[in-house]
């Protein structure tokens, strides 16, 4: 259940003797500070975000840790900071796999000629130069198999071939639409078939005794000429493509529908047989990854922090448009805001544009433990990890004494900026993998901003339709106006933030005991996670 922050009466009184547009604008401010309103129209008025973002994410596209494209966006921040007037630098925190995508293709030359829509994983291994033709099979039913010794002796005959190893969907229709246009005992047999079907793939693991995460490198073990599998997304045309993990030999993700395809033909003995090329660069050695940090100094407690943060690393099937495209701009655009109106904060204000966070969060853990004195001075940090919608909530993330803060803070910002936002009571400590964590684990207030889903989940987070044009302007606006109004409040408040947290409890979100999220020592280098 939500609980909705009240604004206070003096929003509504505040500015009854003034006239015209500025009656209007000052009635939204409710303390009448010149700041904010210069940040609201700033933000709102002058936004420069399609300008930044267009560039990132079009030309540099995504950004894979360790890639020249991280490094290339590490420098576009950099650069862009600097035209600011905006003190910035790239902090290495280690070195990461150094991995270029090259071309990729499947095409099925037997029994017919198709091009087939897919994508290899990053950091896949390569075919040798004019790829390979193989024979496409599937991993067997448990009636076949019986047991680890049967899916032994199978092993061996998937020497050569490119082996599907994903579930296949009974459709590629997404359940809604199947809603939408079935009556209701069509749908209902609809999703039985996707359960039961379901149901069988599991038992091809479970029998066997074999784990489905580990089976890609075992059949790279095994000498297969490459895995094929589907991370259907359960809308149309939307797979989540992420990492191989079949060593040394290629991995490719099969859009839904040239997947069922390729499961229906071998399973019923039609011997498909699929031409597929695979080029990559791995460099030889790791290369250095980097942090991109700015800051606007702070002119009275220039040791104490207000921090924003985003993640500048993605996935690169798409362009990392919304994960986290929309977080890097709306950071990059607050402090070209605050840089504007308001250059000399109270507090030290720090961006932390991270680096390894789908790995991880392993720049922003990086930081954290190298910076024990941003640790120590933090104020607040904001980090924005989930899309182009708007910001809806503020999760407080169990710092259940600074919540009296935000909603100080809150109340100072103009009402259409936060007639939407929830300020989650108590907060719940948020341990969902993001960059926040890195903070909170340490006790230092870091809070979470989540944005409403405008289909994250399904259709952008970690697919392949995480593009430029999934970007929603006038949100991001928003979200960016907001941001800095935080900053600017979090940086002009008498009082240092209370560290108090709540400990044990039930997450009313999921039902399940509350996690404190813990400091783990991030890896510097990719070479030293294999060694754990
Ligand atoms: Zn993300």
């Amino acid at each position: 259940m939500r609980s909705h922050l009240l604004i206070p009466l003096a929003a509504a009184t505040v500015a009854t003797s003034l006239i015209g547009a500025a009656q209007a604008r000052a009635q939204d401010n409710p303390t009448g500070d010149p700041i904010v309103q210069k940040i609201y129209d700033e933000g709102m008025h002058h936004s420069q975000l399609e300008r930044l973002a267009q560039p990132l994410m079009d030309s540099i596209g995504p950004r894979l840790t360790g890639s020249s494209a991280n490094r290339a966006a590490n420098d576009y921040l950099l650069k862009t900071y600097k035209s600011w007037g905006i003190d910035a630098r790239n902090e290495k925190y280690g070195t990461w796999r150094d991995w270029t995508r090259g071309k990729s293709t499947l095409e099925l030359v037997s029994p017919r000629y198709r091009v087939l829509e897919a994508t290899m994983h990053a950091w896949s291994a390569t075919t040798p130069a004019g790829g390979v033709t193989a024979d496409v099979v599937m991993i067997p039913p448990a009636s076949q198999t019986r047991d680890s010794a049967g899916f032994a002796r199978w092993l061996q005959t998937a020497k050569g071939k490119l082996v599907l190893i994903s579930e296949p969907q009974t459709t590629c229709r997404p359940n809604e639409d199947i809603r939408m246009w079935a009556d209701s005992a069509t749908y209902q047999h609809a999703l039985f078939q996707r359960d039961s079907a379901a149901t069988e793939w599991r038992s091809r693991f479970t029998g066997a005794g074999i784990n489905a995460r580990g089976l890609p490198a075992m059949l790279a073990r095994a000498g297969v000429a490459g895995v094929l599998s589907n991370g259907w997304s359960r809308g149309w045309g939307v797979d989540k493509i992420q990492s191989s993990r079949a060593g040394d030999v290629p991995s490719f993700d099969v859009s839904c529908e040239d997947y069922s395809l390729l499961a229906r033909l071998a399973s019923n003995g039609q011997g498909p047989r699929v031409h597929a090329i695979a080029e990559a660069k791995l460099a030889p050695t790791e290369s250095p990854v980097f942090n991109t940090i700015a800051q606007i100094t702070g002119s009275e407690k220039p040791n104490e922090y207000v921090m924003l943060s985003a993640h500048l690393d993605s996935w690169d099937s798409g362009s990392g448009g919304t994960d986290n495209g929309t977080g890097t701009i709306t950071m990059l655009e607050a402090m070209r805001i605050l840089k504007t109106v308001y250059p000399h904060p109270k507090r030290t204000i720090l961006v932390g544009h991270w680096s390894g966070e789908e790995e991880g969060e392993i720049g922003s853990s990086a930081f954290a433990a190298d910076h024990p004195e941003v640790l120590k001075g933090l104020q607040s940090l904001f980090n924005q990890d989930n899309g182009t919608g708007e910001i809806d909530t503020v999760q407080t993330n169990g710092f259940i004494d600074a919540a009296p803060s935000l909603a100080r803070w809150m109340s100072r910002m103009p009402v259409d900026m936060i007639r939407n936002v929830t300020l989650m009571l108590p907060g719940v400590p948020h341990d969902e993998s993001t960059d926040s964590d890195a903070f909170d684990c340490y006790g230092a207030p870091g809070f979470f901003l989540t944005s409403s889903d405008w289909s994250y989940t399904d259709y952008t987070w970690h697919t392949n339709r995480d593009t430029y044009d999934k970007i929603n302007f006038d949100n991001v606006k928003r979200n960016a106006t907001l941001v800095a109004l935080f900053a600017y409040e979090a940086s002009e408040d008498p009082n240092f933030v209370s560290r108090t947290r709540i400990e044990g409890g039930i997450n009313p979100r999921t039902g399940q005991p509350m996690r404190v999220p813990r400091c783990e020592v991030p890896p510097r280098s990719w070479e030293s996670t294999q060694r754990r």
